[in-house]
C-alpha cells in the first residue's frame, strides 16, 4: 500500500493507472476509520483496479463553531485498517496544499443544499462539494463510493457529477450501523457508553416511523410526531429535524409516499448525528 501526501504524485499515480487500463475506485473519508468506512472500501476493492481512500479532515466544510480542531485523527490506525482492507493507495494531502494561499473558486449545488442540514451547517455543503470535486480531479476516478448515512452529501454529490458532465460513476452505500443499530459516525467516539445507548433511539425512532407509514399514516407531521416523541422519552432534546422528504430533491413533504425518506439530526450532549431511513 502506498501512501501519498502530494497532489502532483497522486495524478501522476492515477495517470499512470489510466494508461495502464486500470480502473479507479476511489473512497473519500475524513479518517478515524470505522466499521462503515471498511465497508465502502470493501465494496470499493470490488469495483476497480486501483482502490484509493482519501483521509483529509476538511476545514472548508466545518463552521466556525464546529468540531474541525477536535475531530478524531488516527493516521497509524487508519492505516493499519486501510492495509487490512486492500486498499492500494492512501492520499492523505495537507491543508496548505489543498487550500494555497489565494485559493477562492468554491462549487455550490445549489437547490439540494437548502435543505435538512444544510440549513443548520451553513457553508457545509459547498465546502463538501468543492473538496470532493478536487479529490476527484486528483484521483480521477472512475467510481466513488459514498454512504447514504450522509444522504444530502450523496445527493449532492451525484446532482454536481451530472450537472459538471464528470466521468465518474457515483455508487451510494447503505448506512453501516454498530450492533445497537447506531449508525456508525466517526463522532461515536464522542459518547460515552451510556451516551450511546441513548443514540440508538435514533434507529428505533426512524424504524417505528416507518412502521407507522407502513400501517396507513400518510401525514408526514403525525409520522414525525411519533418519532420526536420516541425520541424526547429517550431523553433525546435537542432535535435540528425530523422530516419526510422527497429522495431526490429533498423538499419536505407532508403526505409521505413509498420511497420517501425520513432524515433526522439531534445533538446528544452537543454531538450532533444524523440517520435516515426510506420509506
Ligand atoms: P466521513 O469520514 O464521515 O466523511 O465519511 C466518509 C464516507 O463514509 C462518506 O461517504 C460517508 O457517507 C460514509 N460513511 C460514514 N459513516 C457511514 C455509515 N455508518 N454507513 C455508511 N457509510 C458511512
Amino acid at each position: 500500500m502506498k501512501v501519498v501526501n502530494s497532489i502532483k504524485e497522486m495524478q501522476n499515480l492515477a495517470n499512470e493507472a489510466k494508461k495502464a487500463g486500470k480502473k479507479i475506485s476511489f473512497v473519500p473519508t475524513m479518517g478515524a476509520l470505522h466499521k462503515g468506512h471498511l465497508e465502502l472500501i470493501s465494496e470499493g476493492r470490488k469495483r476497480g483496479d486501483l482502490l484509493v481512500v482519501s483521509i483529509f479532515v476538511n476545514p472548508t466544510q466545518f463552521g466556525p463553531n464546529e468540531d474541525f480542531n477536535r475531530y478524531p485523527r488516527d493516521i497509524e490506525g487508519d492505516l493499519k485498517k486501510a492495509r487490512e482492507t486492500g486498499v492500494d493507495v492512501v492520499f492523505t494531502p495537507t491543508i496548505e496544499e489543498m487550500y494555497p494561499e489565494g485559493f477562492q473558486t468554491y462549487v455550490e449545488v445549489s437547490k439540494l443544499q437548502n435543505h435538512l442540514c444544510g440549513i443548520f451547517r451553513h457553508g457545509h455543503f459547498r465546502g463538501v462539494a468543492t473538496v470532493v470535486l478536487k479529490l476527484f480531479n486528483i484521483v480521477k476516478p472512475d467510481v466513488a463510493i459514498f454512504g447514504e448515512k450522509d444522504y444530502q452529501q450523496l445527493k449532492i454529490i451525484q446532482r454536481m457529477v451530472k450537472d459538471l458532465n464528470l466521468e465518474i460513476e457515483i455508487v451510494g452505500f447503505p448506512v453501516v450501523r454498530e450492533e445497537g443499530g447506531l449508525a456508525c459516525s466517526s463522532r461515536n467516539s464522542y459518547l460515552s457508553h451510556e451516551d450511546k445507548e441513548c443514540a440508538s433511539t435514533i434507529y428505533r425512532a426512524l424504524q417505528e416511523m416507518k412502521i407507522e407509514f407502513e400501517r396507513g399514516q400518510l401525514s408526514a407531521r403525525e409520522i414525525t410526531e411519533k418519532g420526536k416523541r420516541i425520541l424526547k422519552r429517550a431523553g433525546i432534546e435537542e432535535i435540528d429535524y425530523i422530516e419526510v422528504c422527497d429522495p431526490e430533491t429533498l423538499e419536505s413533504k407532508q403526505r409521505a409516499t413509498k420511497g420517501d425518506i425520513v432524515a433526522v439530526a439531534v445533538r446528544i450532549k452537543g454531538v450532533r448525528l444524523i440517520d435516515n431511513i426510506k420509506l
